[in-house]
């Protein structure tokens, strides 16, 4: 078998003392850099979160509409009236949540800058946030830009269980907020509204807010319902909500997010948000207004499309060696490699990408300590049926490698 380059964990020292102390404490997201390694070798790339198909014709049409329309100079710092009256609606059908569009909304440029906002509203430095673990990329470096110390809580492979009393036990004085994101990305995760009510009383309890990201909300399987937390008992008071455009509507480059969260934090997450980017992509925020707007048999047919995605992929993943759990939802799924000979995630990753032309993401970028995630990869698979396929074909000679 070929070796394939050694490539090290990302170095987190730059080289300059001109620089800050906390811009040396996390790398460059491992995730956007196996999109560049993949373009590189020409390879099939289910490394980075996104599709390869184009939101619905109407949605597109809509912000084109709005190019032509004169919505070109900014729109209101927290979001075009339109956008934010549509996000209220949908959240009160879809999610029960009520949100008043002037006092409990914020738009922003994708839920990646509604996360930081929220960080930097929420923490000062020593806080202590609870991050549940394997977790999505960015809130590692979220933390430590906010200054946060972060307190991770494992989900268990394979089914990626939570310790109720390892969850208690990461809950302490200095506690400020947990960060939840269900549907789960890496894991496929879908919290069930019993996890979720011991994470309410664990909020009330130690007065923490919880700040849950709930993206692929509509990317559920096997008749799951997706639970918003704010809608437990009293948590509204208690929980900022994040979503976006990217996931649901297949429009990732827009860059539209927002949070929902009680006047006081909403407020506050006005301010970072202002000062950070004055606002999101006017236009596109008029085209997300058109998404919104879309018949409930859109969503339907999503999670039609990427159940069949998931069913033929994880079926291919298997059939080649790889050991993996189908996900509950969202469209990843964390393979354990640990039967193949290589020396970890990154060797296995590079040998795909480089050798086999598929680019997965290296399971340690989604542990506290990487070491913990070498024995996984991610691969997601929000690409078209062709696309799934020709990677299946491409990964067949993993049959052979032991
Ligand atoms: N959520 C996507 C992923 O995990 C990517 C999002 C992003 O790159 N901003 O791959």
């Amino acid at each position: 078998m070929d070796t394939p380059t050694k490539r090290k964990r990302p170095d987190l020292e730059i080289r300059d003392h001109r620089l800050s102390q906390r811009v040396q404490r996390f790398p460059e997201s491992v995730i956007r850099e196996m999109t560049r390694v993949a373009e590189a070798h020409g390879a099939i790339n289910l490394s980075q979160g996104f599709p390869d198909f184009d939101p619905p014709r109407e949605v597109v049409r809509a912000a084109q509409l709005a190019l032509e329309n004169g919505h070109n100079q900014y729109s209101t710092t927290w979001g075009a009236p339109e956008l934010r009256e549509a996000v209220a609606r949908r959240a009160k059908a879809f999610n029960g949540i009520d949100a008043d569009p002037e006092a409990n909304l914020v738009v922003t440029c994708g839920s990646t800058e509604a996360m930081m906002a929220a960080m930097l509203s929420l923490v000062n430095p020593g806080d202590e946030v609870v991050v549940f673990e394997p977790f999505y990329e960015n809130y590692g470096p979220d933390a430590v830009m906010s200054g946060a110390v972060p307190r991770y809580v494992r989900m268990a492979w394979p089914d990626w269980r939570i310790d109720e009393e390892a969850l208690k036990a990461a809950f302490s004085r200095k506690t400020k907020a947990v960060i939840v994101n269900t549907p789960n990305n890496p894991t496929g995760k879908v919290y069930s509204r019993d996890e979720l009510r011991l994470l309410a009383d664990l909020c009330a309890d130690h007065d923490a807010v919880a700040v849950t990201d709930e993206i692929y909300e509509h990317i559920v399987y096997d008749g799951r319902r997706h639970v918003s937390l704010a809608t437990l008992g009293d948590m509204a008071e208690r929980t900022i909500t994040i979503n976006g455009l990217s996931k649901t509507y297949s429009a990732t480059g827009w860059r539209v997010g927002w949070a929902i969260a009680p006047r006081t934090l909403a407020d506050a997450m006005r301010r970072i948000h202002d000062f950070l980017t004055v606002g999101a992509p006017h236009p596109l925020q008029i085209g997300a207004a058109a998404a919104l707007a879309l018949p409930e048999s859109y969503y339907a047919d999503l999670a039609r499309m990427y159940r069949a995605k998931r069913d033929r992929f994880v079926r291919g993943l298997r059939s080649v060696g790889l050991d993996c759990r189908e996900p509950d939802g969202a469209y990843y799924v964390m393979a354990d490699i640990s039967r193949f000979p290589f020396a970890d995630d990154w060797a296995f990753a590079m040998y795909l990408v480089e050798r086999l032309g598929v680019a997965t993401v290296p399971g340690s970028s989604f542990f506290g300590v990487p070491e913990d995630g070498a024995r996984y990869v991610r691969f997601m698979f929000s690409k078209r049926d062709e696309t799934l396929e020709e990677a299946l074909r491409r990964l067949e000679p993993l049959k052979d490698v032991r």
